[in-house]
């Protein structure tokens, strides 16, 4: 099987409602749409591969202009190969500066590296007719439990939000909070009340807060029993959050997207859990990695995201099914946060958890109406 041709698809999804969060830079205005470039990978006997470049933030990176700079690249750096050697397009794609110089940041990289890494695995699940999760550890577990993300906005609305997602099932819940502790807390309680004592709560901070701030907020919010504190300070600073971590009794979670800063935080004892996502350490492939580093140590696991549509929540779902050190539940709810997607059907989930998709490869399917609805520019 060698690879042939690969195109590009600018789409554009509202998000249900506008989403806040807070940020080591100061307060995001809410994000009501989202865009990204859905990505087919041909190969020369007719198998696709698909792939999502998820939820760009780049808007210059969606100029046709640049969209049709960025195929010809992949499509030059992937002609003739074997989707089976990840580890070789993986570095290929590394090693390309006119790729380095047009995605101009890592952030932009790695979700472009993850587009590909999807799409590669697709390919090699279609052509042997299995599911990829076989091809990357075997089916561990079958549902992925999901946190429900709820994003900084007025109680008021946070009632309805929670009510709804406690009747589809949901026990696990993340609050985006940092913006305002007193209205953290009232969030937190309104949370607590409704979802009730045994629901698993935990918080992320994005980084907003400073190293005292974080200790004293945490100590604040503690009563009401949190499974861990996201990014409670800046990721940047490693001593600061051993600094928290041995302050407070909550778990510290962290995003990690790649080996080295792996590596610091568990020789420095910084955190107790981290955030991997295949969008953030550049595919499957790579986030495996990550996840592999925390074997033989106390750390657990979760699937952190970018709110991804169909394709690229797939490609995290098998992630997760084959990846025993995700014990904690997992951001995975791209699907339900857009208002539309761009597969048949939609991904399932069942009482809080993302059922895994059983066909072969990714295991969805393109729709091509739909696709051509949301096409953006
Ligand atoms: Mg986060």
């Amino acid at each position: 099987m060698k690879i042939d041709d690969v195109k590009l698809y600018p789409v554009a999804v509202d998000r249900r409602y506008p989403t806040v969060t807070a940020g080591p830079r100061g307060y995001w205005e809410g994000v009501k749409r989202s865009y990204f470039l859905i990505l087919k990978v041909f190969t020369h006997d007719g198998i696709v591969g698909l792939g999502e470049i998820s939820d760009i933030g780049d808007k210059e990176f969606l100029k046709p202009s640049k969209v049709d700079m960025l195929r010809r690249i992949l499509k030059r750096t992937l002609k003739g190969e074997d989707p089976f050697n990840i580890e070789k397009v993986v570095e290929a794609l590394q090693r390309t500066p006119e790729l380095i110089a047009l995605l101009r940041d890592e952030t932009n990289f790695r979700l472009v590296l993850c587009a590909v890494d999807n799409a590669l695995y697709d390919l090699m699940g279609k052509s042997l007719g299995v599911p990829v999760y076989k091809l990357i550890g075997g089916e561990y577990r079958k549902r992925i439990r999901v946190a429900w993300v709820a994003y900084i906005r007025d109680p008021k609305f946070l009632v309805d939000e929670i009510q709804e997602k406690v009747k589809e099932g949901f026990e696990a819940f993340k609050l985006k909070v940092g913006l305002n502790i007193k209205q953290d807390e009232e969030r937190l309680k309104v949370v607590r009340e409704i979802a009730g004592e045994e629901a698993e709560i935990k918080i992320d901070a994005q980084g907003y807060w400073s190293i005292e701030e974080a200790i004293k907020n945490i100590k604040r919010l503690e009563k009401f029993n949190l499974i861990g504190v996201e990014s409670p300070v800046s990721r940047e600073d490693i001593e600061g959050m051993v600094k928290v971590r041995s302050s407070v009794d909550t778990p510290i979670i962290e995003h990690v997207n790649d080996i080295s800063f792996g590596l610091k935080l568990i020789e420095k004892g910084a955190v107790d859990v981290f955030n991997v996502s295949t969008v953030g350490c550049g595919g499957i492939h790579q986030a495996k990695k990550v996840i592999n580093l925390t074997e033989g140590t106390d750390l657990e696991c979760l699937l952190g995201s970018t709110l991804e549509l169909g394709v690229g929540t797939a490609g995290q779902a098998h992630l997760a099914a084959s990846s025993k050190a995700v014990t904690l539940p997992s951001d995975l709810i791209g699907p339900l946060m857009y208002t539309d997607d761009v597969i048949k059907g939609r991904l399932s989930y069942e009482n809080g958890c993302l059922v895994v998709p059983s066909g072969s490869g990714l295991g969805v399917t393109l729709d091509d109406e739909r696709l051509e609805r949301l096409a953006e520019g």
